[in-house]
């Protein structure tokens, strides 16, 4: 046998081979990573954490995440982006870094559900005072503002009742009170509405939804322009130690050429559904921002350049819950689930009372994700569907 110059075992483990520099592909390579290697001593100990010029430690960073984070700030037009392991602990995070004991945030009665579970906890558990705003108040929120208000957040639109608030009238408000914006963005994806533009301070996302695209990742993603609210930003993420695995990393950066292809395709799909659906007489409303009667219509107009695959409908109340849990079970090509931004069609019922202070509608409210089906084909399903609804 060949004499070796260590024992197998070590072999094993330390191999001399090295595979040639040069290789370039389209995809971002998947770094799996725990432990980072140092050069040396006199490495370890300058490098810090935070210069995004070297790595430390998996969980701050490798080359698959920080290309992530930079192809998502571009796409938004931030300069700054952390990443998180979730759509809400993206918001938590936000939260944590920016709120103490005796600060006030100010949150949109329509937030995504869990960010006002959060918020109840963060009231009943850290001594932060949270408190809700109608999301259409627009310049009005600043009679809200306390001394000790600290952030607003906004969601444009409520990601089940549609409404879409003043985002630059509430943004002038904060900031003639020194109060931070941020904005659940995850609806427009960062495509439709450009957050930093109409006055946001920080934009999160669920990348877990329209930017992933498979239906197979959580992940979140906290963007910002201004570096020092990121340097903030980023102390809370490292204190919190938010990995993320360098498989759903990539996924992700897998789905971003597509993107911008894929929301309009769900914008066009969802329209053309919405439509359909408002001349039906079985629907009391069409929560879509596209319509005129959606409220914010004219905000969206201005604002926003489109609207995605996401929008509400509510039944005529004389539907009852059975009957529209009915409808939504004889559906065929719509699967019955939380989340969105796969290529698969959902609808999910939701009681609003609860989720909403003053919810003007009685009947049942079903929301609906359009996929990339093509939209004749759902049309028949619903249409089919709603024969079961008599
Ligand atoms: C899905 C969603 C989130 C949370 O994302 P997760 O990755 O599921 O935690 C937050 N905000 C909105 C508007 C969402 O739709």
């Amino acid at each position: 046998m060949e004499q070796r110059d260590k024992s197998l075992q070590t072999a094993l483990i330390h191999s001399d081979y090295t595979a040639p520099a040069g290789f370039e592909a389209f995809p971002t390579a998947i770094h799996h990573a725990s432990t980072v290697l140092f050069e040396n001593v006199a490495a370890l100990r300058s490098r810090n954490w935070q210069d995004k010029s070297g790595y430390t430690y998996g969980l701050h960073g490798t080359p698959t995440t920080f290309t992530l984070e930079a192809r998502l700030a571009e796409i938004e037009g931030g300069h700054h982006c952390v990443l998180a392991p979730s759509g809400l602990a993206a918001i938590a995070m936000v939260d944590l870094a920016l709120l103490s004991s005796g600060d006030d945030v100010l949150l949109p009665d329509n937030v995504y559900n869990p960010s006002r579970e959060l918020g109840n906890w963060l009231s009943q558990a850290f001594g932060i005072s949270v408190r809700y705003y109608d999301p259409l108040i627009g310049e009005r929120i600043a009679a809200l503002i306390q001394p000790n208000t600290r952030l607003i957040w906004t969601e444009a639109p409520g990601s089940v009742s549609m409404e879409v608030p003043d985002i630059p009238a509430i943004c002038h408000a904060a900031h003639a009170a020194g109060v931070l914006v941020a904005i659940d963005n995850t609806w427009s994806a960062g495509i439709a509405f450009t957050a930093f533009d109409h006055g946001c301070d920080i934009s999160m996302q669920a990348l877990t939804k329209y930017q992933s695209g498979g239906s197979d990742v959580l992940m979140g993603a906290v963007i910002t322009r201004d570096r020092e609210l990121h340097r903030r930003l980023e102390a809370a993420h490292m204190r919190l130690g938010y990995g993320v695995g360098a498989d759903d990393a990539y996924l992700v950066l897998r789905g971003l050429p597509t993107l911008k292809l894929r929301f309009e395709a769900h914008d066009r799909h969802a329209l053309q559904v919405a439509a359909w659906l408002k001349t039906r007489p079985e629907v009391a409303a069409v929560l879509h921002p596209g319509f005129e009667d959606c409220p914010g219509h004219a905000l969206w107009r201005r604002d926003f350049s489109g609207a995605g695959g996401l929008f509400s409908i509510v039944f005529n109340a004389c539907y009852s819950e059975e009957q529209v849990d009915r409808f939504i079970d004889s559906l065929e090509l719509f699967g019955i689930g939380y989340s969105w931004g796969g290529s698969a069609s959902l609808a999910v019922p939701y009681r609003m009372t609860g989720l909403r202070r003053n919810w003007p509608h009685r009947g049942q409210l079903v929301r609906f994700y359009i996929g990339l089906e093509d939209p004749v084909d759902l049309l028949a399903d619903i249409e089919r569907a709603l024969e079961q609804l008599a």
